[in-house]
Protein backbone atom coordinates (compact mmCIF):
# COMPACT_ATOMS: atom_id res chain seq x y z
CA UNK A 1 0.00 0.00 0.00
CA UNK A 2 0.86 3.39 -0.68
CA UNK A 3 0.96 6.78 1.78
CA UNK A 4 0.50 10.40 1.33
CA UNK A 5 3.50 12.39 2.24
CA UNK A 6 2.98 16.14 1.65
CA UNK A 7 1.96 16.18 -1.99
CA UNK A 8 3.47 12.77 -3.17
CA UNK A 9 1.65 9.04 -3.05
CA UNK A 10 4.82 6.68 -1.87
CA UNK A 11 5.72 4.05 -0.91
CA UNK A 12 5.74 3.59 2.70
CA UNK A 13 9.51 3.00 3.39
CA UNK A 14 10.31 5.85 1.25
CA UNK A 15 9.05 8.45 3.90
CA UNK A 16 11.17 10.57 5.97
CA UNK A 17 10.44 11.64 9.31
CA UNK A 18 12.82 14.80 10.73
CA UNK A 19 13.94 13.96 14.02
CA UNK A 20 13.29 17.45 15.22
CA UNK A 21 9.42 17.55 13.35
CA UNK A 22 7.63 18.84 16.23
CA UNK A 23 4.81 16.99 15.84
CA UNK A 24 7.38 13.89 17.37
CA UNK A 25 8.97 16.22 20.06
CA UNK A 26 5.70 18.05 20.88
CA UNK A 27 2.92 17.01 19.34
CA UNK A 28 2.37 20.24 17.24
CA UNK A 29 0.19 19.21 14.96
CA UNK A 30 -3.60 18.07 13.97
CA UNK A 31 -5.23 14.94 12.40
CA UNK A 32 -8.04 14.18 11.20
CA UNK A 33 -10.18 10.35 10.95
CA UNK A 34 -12.31 10.22 7.44
CA UNK A 35 -14.83 7.12 7.01
CA UNK A 36 -13.84 5.15 3.64
CA UNK A 37 -17.90 3.61 2.09
CA UNK A 38 -18.42 1.93 -1.19
CA UNK A 39 -14.63 3.20 -1.87
CA UNK A 40 -15.63 6.74 -1.19
CA UNK A 41 -15.11 9.18 1.43
CA UNK A 42 -17.81 10.14 4.20
CA UNK A 43 -18.58 13.86 4.86
CA UNK A 44 -15.13 14.61 3.64
CA UNK A 45 -15.60 18.69 3.62
CA UNK A 46 -16.72 18.51 6.40
CA UNK A 47 -13.34 16.86 8.10
CA UNK A 48 -11.42 19.05 5.61
CA UNK A 49 -12.93 22.16 6.92
CA UNK A 50 -12.27 21.28 10.31
CA UNK A 51 -8.84 20.80 9.69
CA UNK A 52 -8.07 23.75 8.55
CA UNK A 53 -9.75 25.63 11.29
CA UNK A 54 -7.93 23.22 13.45
CA UNK A 55 -4.84 24.47 11.48
CA UNK A 56 -5.81 27.98 11.93
CA UNK A 57 -6.69 27.78 15.51
CA UNK A 58 -2.93 27.12 16.28
CA UNK A 59 -1.43 29.49 13.42
CA UNK A 60 -0.27 26.05 10.80
CA UNK A 61 -0.71 27.77 7.45
CA UNK A 62 -1.89 24.43 5.66
CA UNK A 63 0.44 24.85 2.02
CA UNK A 64 -2.43 23.49 -0.56
CA UNK A 65 -5.80 24.48 -1.01
CA UNK A 66 -8.61 22.53 0.35
CA UNK A 67 -9.53 21.46 -3.24
CA UNK A 68 -5.91 20.34 -4.02
CA UNK A 69 -6.21 18.32 -0.50
CA UNK A 70 -9.27 16.23 -0.97
CA UNK A 71 -8.10 15.68 -4.26
CA UNK A 72 -4.97 14.11 -2.96
CA UNK A 73 -7.30 11.91 -0.39
CA UNK A 74 -9.24 10.72 -3.49
CA UNK A 75 -5.89 9.19 -5.23
CA UNK A 76 -4.98 7.63 -2.00
CA UNK A 77 -7.91 5.79 -1.77
CA UNK A 78 -8.36 4.84 -5.78
CA UNK A 79 -4.20 3.91 -5.56
CA UNK A 80 -4.88 1.56 -3.01
CA UNK A 81 -8.73 0.35 -3.55
CA UNK A 82 -9.84 0.64 0.13
CA UNK A 83 -13.69 -0.24 -0.04
CA UNK A 84 -14.64 0.13 3.64
CA UNK A 85 -12.38 1.98 6.09
CA UNK A 86 -10.37 5.05 6.87
CA UNK A 87 -8.30 7.50 5.98
CA UNK A 88 -5.66 8.83 9.23
CA UNK A 89 -4.24 12.46 8.16
CA UNK A 90 -1.86 14.84 10.02
CA UNK A 91 -0.17 17.80 9.88
CA UNK A 92 2.37 18.61 11.65
CA UNK A 93 3.90 22.34 12.12
CA UNK A 94 7.42 20.87 10.83
CA UNK A 95 11.16 20.28 11.56
CA UNK A 96 13.03 23.13 13.06
CA UNK A 97 15.45 23.04 15.84
CA UNK A 98 14.09 22.39 19.32
CA UNK A 99 12.88 25.32 21.07
CA UNK A 100 8.77 26.10 22.46
CA UNK A 101 8.59 29.23 20.25
CA UNK A 102 7.20 28.82 17.12
CA UNK A 103 9.86 29.01 14.25
CA UNK A 104 10.17 32.38 12.80
CA UNK A 105 10.01 32.78 9.87
CA UNK A 106 7.56 29.51 9.63
CA UNK A 107 8.68 25.85 8.09
CA UNK A 108 7.27 24.26 5.64
CA UNK A 109 4.34 22.11 7.89
CA UNK A 110 4.67 18.26 7.04
CA UNK A 111 1.85 15.85 5.96
CA UNK A 112 1.35 12.23 6.12
CA UNK A 113 -1.40 10.02 5.24
CA UNK A 114 -2.78 6.39 5.04
CA UNK A 115 -5.48 4.39 4.74
CA UNK A 116 -6.89 1.25 6.40
CA UNK A 117 -9.50 -1.27 5.32
CA UNK A 118 -11.55 -1.81 8.37
CA UNK A 119 -14.79 -3.73 9.16
CA UNK A 120 -17.78 -1.75 10.72
CA UNK A 121 -18.24 -2.38 14.47
CA UNK A 122 -21.46 -3.84 13.46
CA UNK A 123 -22.04 -6.12 16.36
CA UNK A 124 -21.40 -3.57 18.97
CA UNK A 125 -23.83 -1.10 17.84
CA UNK A 126 -26.63 -4.36 17.48
CA UNK A 127 -25.85 -5.04 21.09
CA UNK A 128 -24.62 -1.88 22.90
CA UNK A 129 -21.44 -1.30 24.74
CA UNK A 130 -20.63 -0.51 28.21
CA UNK A 131 -18.66 2.67 29.40
CA UNK A 132 -17.74 3.84 32.68
CA UNK A 133 -17.03 7.53 33.68
CA UNK A 134 -13.96 8.97 34.43
CA UNK A 135 -12.53 12.96 35.34
CA UNK A 136 -11.85 14.52 32.06
CA UNK A 137 -8.46 15.88 32.99
CA UNK A 138 -7.67 17.74 29.66
CA UNK A 139 -6.55 21.18 28.26
CA UNK A 140 -9.66 23.82 27.38
CA UNK A 141 -8.69 23.68 23.66
CA UNK A 142 -10.60 20.28 22.95
CA UNK A 143 -12.12 21.99 20.49
CA UNK A 144 -8.34 21.21 18.65
CA UNK A 145 -8.14 17.94 17.20
CA UNK A 146 -4.45 18.01 18.12
CA UNK A 147 -2.24 15.26 18.33
CA UNK A 148 -1.36 15.79 21.87
CA UNK A 149 -4.09 13.03 23.32
CA UNK A 150 -2.34 11.46 26.41
CA UNK A 151 -5.36 13.20 28.75
CA UNK A 152 -7.80 11.13 26.02
CA UNK A 153 -5.12 8.47 26.14
CA UNK A 154 -4.67 7.79 29.66
CA UNK A 155 -8.93 7.84 29.89
CA UNK A 156 -9.15 4.93 27.36
CA UNK A 157 -6.69 2.75 29.26
CA UNK A 158 -8.58 3.19 32.17
CA UNK A 159 -11.86 2.17 30.53
CA UNK A 160 -10.18 -0.56 28.72
CA UNK A 161 -8.09 -2.05 31.07
CA UNK A 162 -11.11 -2.56 33.15
CA UNK A 163 -13.32 -4.05 30.43
CA UNK A 164 -14.79 -0.79 28.86
CA UNK A 165 -15.08 0.19 25.34
CA UNK A 166 -15.20 3.76 26.69
CA UNK A 167 -14.37 6.71 29.06
CA UNK A 168 -17.53 8.80 29.36
CA UNK A 169 -15.73 12.35 30.78
CA UNK A 170 -17.03 14.84 33.21
CA UNK A 171 -15.89 18.42 34.61
CA UNK A 172 -16.81 18.48 38.15
CA UNK A 173 -20.59 16.34 37.54
CA UNK A 174 -20.73 17.65 34.06
CA UNK A 175 -20.55 15.37 31.14
CA UNK A 176 -18.15 16.47 28.07
CA UNK A 177 -17.65 13.77 25.85
CA UNK A 178 -16.12 10.61 25.36
CA UNK A 179 -12.15 9.74 25.28
CA UNK A 180 -12.92 9.51 21.94
CA UNK A 181 -16.51 10.45 20.97
CA UNK A 182 -19.02 12.61 21.59
CA UNK A 183 -22.04 11.17 24.12
CA UNK A 184 -26.04 11.59 24.18
CA UNK A 185 -28.88 10.82 26.51
CA UNK A 186 -32.32 10.65 25.10
CA UNK A 187 -34.84 11.23 27.95
CA UNK A 188 -38.70 11.24 27.44
CA UNK A 189 -38.24 11.98 23.80
CA UNK A 190 -35.61 14.53 24.11
CA UNK A 191 -32.03 14.06 23.24
CA UNK A 192 -29.35 16.03 25.10
CA UNK A 193 -25.97 16.05 24.42
CA UNK A 194 -23.11 19.28 25.49
CA UNK A 195 -23.28 22.45 23.55
CA UNK A 196 -20.05 22.88 20.57
CA UNK A 197 -17.69 24.73 22.99
CA UNK A 198 -13.84 24.60 24.11
CA UNK A 199 -14.57 21.51 26.40
CA UNK A 200 -15.65 19.22 23.34
CA UNK A 201 -14.51 18.16 20.01
CA UNK A 202 -17.28 19.36 17.43
CA UNK A 203 -17.52 15.81 15.86
CA UNK A 204 -18.37 15.65 12.33
CA UNK A 205 -20.66 12.53 13.39
CA UNK A 206 -22.11 14.07 15.94
CA UNK A 207 -23.66 17.23 13.11
CA UNK A 208 -25.09 14.37 11.15
CA UNK A 209 -26.45 12.68 14.45
CA UNK A 210 -28.21 15.85 15.27
CA UNK A 211 -29.27 16.39 11.53
CA UNK A 212 -31.02 12.39 12.20
CA UNK A 213 -32.86 13.79 15.09
CA UNK A 214 -34.40 16.20 12.87
CA UNK A 215 -35.49 14.16 10.33
CA UNK A 216 -37.15 11.66 12.62
CA UNK A 217 -38.35 14.39 14.55
CA UNK A 218 -36.69 13.70 17.78
CA UNK A 219 -36.04 17.72 19.65
CA UNK A 220 -32.81 18.08 20.33
CA UNK A 221 -31.23 19.92 23.46
CA UNK A 222 -27.86 21.15 23.41
CA UNK A 223 -26.87 21.42 27.17
CA UNK A 224 -24.47 19.32 29.62
CA UNK A 225 -25.88 16.97 31.97
CA UNK A 226 -24.60 15.53 34.43
CA UNK A 227 -23.43 12.12 36.09
CA UNK A 228 -26.34 11.25 38.18
CA UNK A 229 -28.72 12.26 34.72
CA UNK A 230 -26.80 10.42 32.59
CA UNK A 231 -27.82 6.88 34.52
CA UNK A 232 -31.22 8.23 34.53
CA UNK A 233 -31.59 8.57 30.52
CA UNK A 234 -34.04 5.93 28.98
CA UNK A 235 -31.17 5.93 25.97
CA UNK A 236 -27.63 6.60 25.85
CA UNK A 237 -25.40 7.04 22.62
CA UNK A 238 -22.01 7.70 21.91
CA UNK A 239 -20.79 8.41 18.19
CA UNK A 240 -17.41 8.76 16.19
CA UNK A 241 -16.32 8.59 12.44
CA UNK A 242 -15.63 4.99 13.29
CA UNK A 243 -18.16 3.84 15.58
CA UNK A 244 -20.64 5.63 13.94
CA UNK A 245 -23.84 5.57 16.41
CA UNK A 246 -22.60 2.99 19.03
CA UNK A 247 -25.55 2.51 21.80
CA UNK A 248 -24.09 2.67 25.53
CA UNK A 249 -26.33 0.09 27.54
CA UNK A 250 -24.33 0.47 31.24
CA UNK A 251 -21.98 2.88 32.72
CA UNK A 252 -19.51 2.16 35.75
CA UNK A 253 -22.18 -1.38 35.59
CA UNK A 254 -25.31 0.24 35.75
CA UNK A 255 -27.94 -0.54 33.09
CA UNK A 256 -29.52 2.21 31.43
CA UNK A 257 -32.80 2.08 30.49
CA UNK A 258 -34.00 -1.64 29.85
CA UNK A 259 -29.68 -2.82 28.70
CA UNK A 260 -30.80 -2.93 25.28
CA UNK A 261 -30.50 -0.06 22.39
CA UNK A 262 -33.54 1.95 22.32
CA UNK A 263 -36.26 2.87 20.00
CA UNK A 264 -34.77 6.76 19.46
CA UNK A 265 -31.24 5.15 18.73
CA UNK A 266 -32.38 2.68 16.74
CA UNK A 267 -34.13 4.99 14.59
CA UNK A 268 -30.98 7.21 14.38
CA UNK A 269 -29.07 4.25 13.46
CA UNK A 270 -31.50 3.63 10.62
CA UNK A 271 -31.39 6.98 8.89
CA UNK A 272 -27.52 7.38 9.27
CA UNK A 273 -27.33 3.88 7.33
CA UNK A 274 -29.16 5.57 4.41
CA UNK A 275 -26.88 8.31 4.35
CA UNK A 276 -23.95 5.99 4.01
CA UNK A 277 -25.64 3.83 1.45
CA UNK A 278 -26.30 6.97 -0.66
CA UNK A 279 -22.51 7.59 -0.96
CA UNK A 280 -21.30 6.21 -4.63
CA UNK A 281 -17.97 4.80 -5.45
CA UNK A 282 -15.31 7.04 -6.75
N1 LIG B 1 -14.42 13.77 20.68
C1 LIG B 1 -13.16 13.29 20.72
C2 LIG B 1 -12.31 13.61 21.89
C3 LIG B 1 -12.69 12.49 19.67
O1 LIG B 1 -11.42 12.02 19.68
C4 LIG B 1 -13.55 12.16 18.60
C5 LIG B 1 -13.11 11.25 17.48
N2 LIG B 1 -11.98 11.70 16.81
C6 LIG B 1 -14.84 12.69 18.60
C7 LIG B 1 -15.24 13.49 19.66
C8 LIG B 1 -15.79 12.40 17.47
O2 LIG B 1 -15.50 13.19 16.34
P1 LIG B 1 -15.85 12.69 14.88
O3 LIG B 1 -17.31 12.35 14.89
O4 LIG B 1 -15.57 13.87 14.03
O5 LIG B 1 -15.00 11.51 14.59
Amino acid sequence: VKVLWNDRIVNEDEVRIGFEDRGYQFGDGIYEVIKIYNGNLFTATEHINRLYASADKIQIVIPYTKDVLHKMLYDLIETNEVNVGHIYLQITRGISPRQHNLPNPPVEPVLTAYTKEAARPLDQQKNGVNACFDNDIRWLRCDIKSLNLLGNILSKEKASSNGYYEAILHRDELITEGSSSNVYGIKDGVLYTHPVSNLILNGITRNVILSCCEEIGLPVVESAFTTTQALEMDEFIMSSTTTEVMPVVSIDGQTIGNGKPGQWTKKIQQVFESKISSLVSL
